[in-house]
């Protein structure tokens, strides 16, 4: 009798799928981790061609061996192997929508994703999994990788428009300020808009698509975000009046997950890799004979292509700084003719004396290591944030997305580094390296010390992204109760 009475409760399931990037996957890996540390079982979805490069890069499988209710599932893209997706994202977009929605249906339906309880979808795409989610009656919250001030002004194109500063016109100054974001009046200029806001033409599709993208959230029960509260403070007060009153911070993820793992089993407080490229470790050894705070990190990211003049600018702006440099030099990073028989003698000299170059590196830790003083940045949201952890102070060069509003920021308000924008010549970077590693290095070590602080307490015991993280574990429990 008293068993009849029991009645049957699923333990929550989570289905995460993040955007087939490498900004995307770190993000969303590490926010199934720290979920199923929490004990909550995971159904992590990944592309065939993101989940193949990971299983070969990273070291997936051994880490999740721990955690017995993570599943990983793949979907096909539609997109051809030899296809270059980090590239073309809005096609890699369309083919999803077109070729992964109905299988994602179908095995929603079969059963092939476990029983979900709730999807945790990328608020990059969110459209068709919250279309998925209200008719299977699944609880949905999204997930955004990128900044709060970001999806802030996505959110208020329409204002923007409406208040007729956008579209950019012909010959457009780009320092004029825009003043319909609330919470930016003074300090966002055209120059700053995320690049997709950067239109001359209000039917253009990426702009229509990344405000439509972003006002799905306010149909997500709940919103997650990579940030924390003391850096976007005001921002979030916005997102939560206007987009989502349920939006948790829980960031820095990566330091969230680290400190949560310590606290769990102190012998797995190490991170491990979430990299869909071959890491280079050789770097570290280098940069264990190299003196301390001596070297500019310098990285721009997953996706960000340079031509080769743009190359060959920041290669002199570096060598005449005198400092020591490790630059990241993904293979498929530069385009336009010409190969190392190209490159002035006098380049390749320094390079041998004072600098690393290097395919891609271990980033958490290399920004960690006593060596480094500053890091020339593409100001992508999970560079910017490892940065902020590591008290590294940042000189900007943003490429597209959130990294022109991130590194107004960064420059402006957070005072964590300077703002080179779209700036690409010799004399302005080699200016800006010794400006940040020396002229103004004092000023940059208090401010950096400080917002390191700021963001290690937020996700220590009794911080706001800690509290904000066991709220939501809290709310997942709850609404997979209900479903
Ligand atoms: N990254 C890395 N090694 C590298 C360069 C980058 O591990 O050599 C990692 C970096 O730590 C970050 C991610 O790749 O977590 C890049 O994400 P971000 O949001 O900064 O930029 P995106 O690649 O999405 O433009």
């Amino acid at each position: 009798m008293k068993n009849q009475r029991r009645q049957l409760v699923l333990p929550p399931r989570v289905l995460i799928f993040p955007f087939p990037a490498q900004g995307h996957v770190t993000a969303m890996l590490t926010l199934a981790e720290v979920l199923s540390l929490a004990g909550i079982d995971v159904t992590f979805l990944n592309t065939d061609h993101i989940h193949n490069r990971l299983f070969r890069h990273a070291d997936v499988e051994a880490r999740f061996a721990d955690y017995p209710g993570l599943l990983f599932r793949t979907v096909p893209d539609g997109l051809p192997d030899d296809h270059p997706r980090s590239h073309e994202r809005t096609e890699v977009f369309h083919s999803m929508i077109a070729t992964t929605k109905p299988v994602l249906k179908e095995m929603l339906v079969s059963g092939a994703l476990g029983s979900v309880t709730c999807i945790i979808a990328d608020g990059s795409f969110a459209r068709f999994a919250t279309d998925l989610a209200y008719e299977f009656q699944i609880p949905i919250i999204h997930f955004r990788t990128v900044s709060a001030c970001c999806i802030w002004i996505h959110f208020c194109v329409d204002d923007i428009i409406k208040a007729g500063e956008l579209p950019l016109r012909e010959k457009e100054d780009m320092n004029r300020l825009i003043t319909s974001v609330p919470g930016m009046e003074s300090f966002l200029r055209c120059r700053d808009l995320p690049s997709f806001c950067q239109v001359r033409d209000l039917s253009n599709p990426q702009l229509n698509s990344i405000a439509r993208e972003t006002r799905q959230s306010c149909r997500a029960q709940g919103l997650i975000l990579n940030t924390f509260e003391d850096l976007e403070g005001p921002i979030l007060s916005h997102i939560r009046s206007l987009i989502c009153p349920k939006t948790y911070t829980i960031g820095p993820l990566h330091t969230h997950l680290k400190l949560r793992l310590a606290r769990k089993n102190a012998s797995k407080s190490d991170q491990s890799s979430n990299s869909i490229f071959e890491v280079d470790r050789n770097c570290m050894d280098w940069l264990d004979s190299q003196p301390s705070k001596s070297v500019i990190y310098v990285s721009f990211g997953s996706i960000t292509i340079l031509t080769r003049e743009a190359l060959i600018e920041f290669w002199h702006g570096l060598v005449n700084s005198n400092m020591r440099f490790l630059w990241v030099v993904r293979p498929d990073m530069v385009t336009g003719e010409g190969g190392e028989g190209d490159v002035p003698a006098e380049l390749l000299e320094a390079t041998r004396e004072r600098g690393y170059m290097v395919g891609w590196v271990p980033q958490v830790e290399v920004l960690a290591h006593q060596a480094v003083g500053g890091f020339l940045t593409h100001s992508g949201w999970n560079s910017t944030l490892e940065s902020i952890v590591a008290g590294v102070p940042m000189i900007c060069w943003p490429y597209f997305a959130d990294q022109q509003i991130n590194s107004r920021f960064v420059g402006e308000v957070w005072k964590l580094g300077i703002d080179m924008k779209d700036v690409c010549d010799r004399k302005v970077v080699e200016k800006m390296v010794i400006d940040l590693m020396v002229e103004r290095r004092e000023e940059f070590v208090r401010s950096t010390a400080e917002m390191a602080r700021l963001a290690k307490e937020s996700v220590s015991e009794g911080g706001s992204s800690y509290c904000n993280l066991d709220r939501l574990v809290e709310y997942i429990r709850l609404t997979s109760k209900e479903k």
